[in-house]
C-alpha cells in the first residue's frame, strides 16, 4: 500500500502491440478495482501520486500513451507552426 511495494507490471495497449511497464504496488491496484480514485489509490503516504498521467490513462483506458497522443491529436486540428513571412526587422 502507498506504493511502498511497487512491481513492474506489463501492461499490453489495447490499441497497439505495445507493451508498457508501469511499476504499481499491487494492493493500490485492488483499493482502485475497489473503487478507489485513481488518483487516491496509487499515492504514497503523503497523498502524493507515484504514477505519471500516461500511467495513469493507461491503466485507466488501457492505451499507452502514443495511442492517447494519436486520440486526441485525432478530432482536433494541430496548427501547423505559422511559417516565418519575409521578416522586416532587419535593421541594418
Ligand atoms: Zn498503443
Amino acid at each position: 500500500m502507498f506504493g511502498a511495494q511497487r512491481i513492474p507490471v506489463d501492461l499490453q495497449c489495447r490499441v497497439c502491440p505495445r507493451v508498457c511497464k508501469i511499476e504499481i504496488d499491487l494492493e493500490d491496484l485492488s483499493r482502485w478495482e475497489q473503487g478507489e480514485m485513481v488518483q487516491y489509490a496509487f499515492a504514497d503516504a503523503l497523498g502524493k501520486q507515484y504514477l505519471t498521467p500516461a500511467e495513469r490513462e493507461l491503466l485507466i483506458s488501457g492505451l499507452c500513451d502514443l495511442c492517447l497522443q494519436k486520440l486526441f491529436e485525432g478530432p482536433v486540428r494541430v496548427m501547423p507552426l505559422a511559417p516565418k513571412q519575409g521578416s522586416t526587422t532587419n535593421n541594418e
